[in-house]
């Protein structure tokens, strides 16, 4: 396996931030990967795992080796009355993915259409979007122990699914790299069209009674809409998670901002973070090459040339403008790796 060196990312991460990895890795096989890991762990390099680059910031270079995992193949398992058992390996891109499925009439994940990234890192924060996340069509996955080049079979309870969240980004966090998921997909279109503006976009399509396609054509037209195409602006998406708070906060927080945008969350609810941040005067605003974007207040983009230092001053300030006018937290979403 070729380790290149000094490799630059700026292509590997959406938000086109210039940083370089010491040495980057693009395993193509389960057998290449497990040969990479024993021959790296006796080394004590830093590692770090590296998709699409769509979630993560680089704070500066990467003094270690990046594994950018390049296996391939969508495969057909098995079927029972009611589902298709499809298993896509790491490397695969989930849009290409999502297309793939809808083509061949396997339906349930037409409402992730046009997310960023790839398969092997859909898990990890459980992707979601247009009310489904991975985790309503996940059935389990295989990963690859960093520590001893092993492979592990998790099944759906063992990933610990929440909200942007699985046992990957706690527990387990850095010690396993995916390499194929397995979906149950559905033989019968059960379309859920009831979140965001999907049901006004197929109206507006004059389109009562959607097929999967079409549902994926409308969430893809929504999307191109609200936000920014990471080839034309630099973007991580959702830059922040939206908060989820407690009843009693709730309740104060409805009281004095009664136009408060949430959703029911167990007890409590979890609030718009982009309301929140647009209500704290930073929709639109920039400072130097990174702003938040004039459209959807909750991404961030890179006007050009942003550092991750710039990134992350951008978000420490809108983390502190929110806690100032409503004293709740905003999290980020995507990982900072590198700069240290
Ligand atoms: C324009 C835009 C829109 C987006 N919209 C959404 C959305 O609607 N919903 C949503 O949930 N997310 C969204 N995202 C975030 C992002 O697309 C997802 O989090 C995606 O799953 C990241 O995939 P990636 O391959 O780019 O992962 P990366 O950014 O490369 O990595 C993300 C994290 O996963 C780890 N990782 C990556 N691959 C593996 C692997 N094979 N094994 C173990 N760990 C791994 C990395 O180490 C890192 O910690 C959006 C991003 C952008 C830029």
């Amino acid at each position: 396996m070729r380790f290149l060196e000094n490799f630059p990312l700026a292509a590997f991460n959406t938000f086109g931030i210039r940083a370089k990895a010491r040495y980057f890795a693009a395993p193509a096989s389960e057998d290449e990967l497990a040969r990479l890991l024993r021959s790296v762990t006796a080394r004590n390099l830093p590692l770090m795992v590296l998709g699409g680059g769509s979630n993560v910031i680089f704070g500066g270079d990467f003094a270690g080796l990046v594994i950018h995992p390049d296996m391939r193949g969508i495969q057909c398992l098995g079927e029972t009355a009611e589902h298709y058992l499809i298993e896509a390996a790491a490397g695969e891109k989930w849009h290409d993915f999502v297309q793939y499925t809808l083509a061949r009439n396997w339906f349930g994940l037409e409402n992730l259409s046009l997310i960023p990234g790839t398969v092997g890192a859909s898990p990890i924060q459980n992707i979601g979007a247009y009310g489904v996340e991975v985790t309503d069509r996940l059935h389990s996955l295989t990963a690859i122990e960093i520590a001893t080049g092993c492979r592990h079979e998790f099944t759906h309870a063992q990933c610990r699914f929440g909200y942007r969240d699985s046992v990957f980004k706690q527990e387990l966090r850095d010690r396993f790299i995916i390499s194929r998921v397995r979906f149950r997909l559905l033989k019968t279109p059960a379309p859920r069209i009831d979140y965001g503006d999907i049901r006004q976009e197929l109206v507006a399509r004059h389109i009562d009674s959607p097929t999967p396609r079409q549902v994926s054509d409308a969430v893809i037209a929504i999307r191109s809409r609200k936000l920014p195409s990471p080839d034309v602006l630099g973007n991580a998406g959702s830059f922040f998670k939206n908060p989820v708070v407690g009843r009693a906060q709730l309740e104060s927080l409805k009281a004095d901002w009664p136009a408060l945008v949430s959703y029911p969350q167990g007890e409590g609810a979890k609030l718009a973070a982009g309301w929140l941040i647009e209500q704290a005067g930073w929709k639109g605003r920039r400072i130097g090459p990174v702003g938040s974007y004039e459209k959807q207040a909750l991404v961030l983009v890179n006007h050009g040339g942003a550092t991750g230092g710039d990134v992350v001053c951008v978000a420490q300030a809108i983390q502190q403008a929110v806690r100032e006018r409503f004293g709740v937290e905003l999290e980020m979403e995507p990982q900072v790796y590198g700069g240290n």
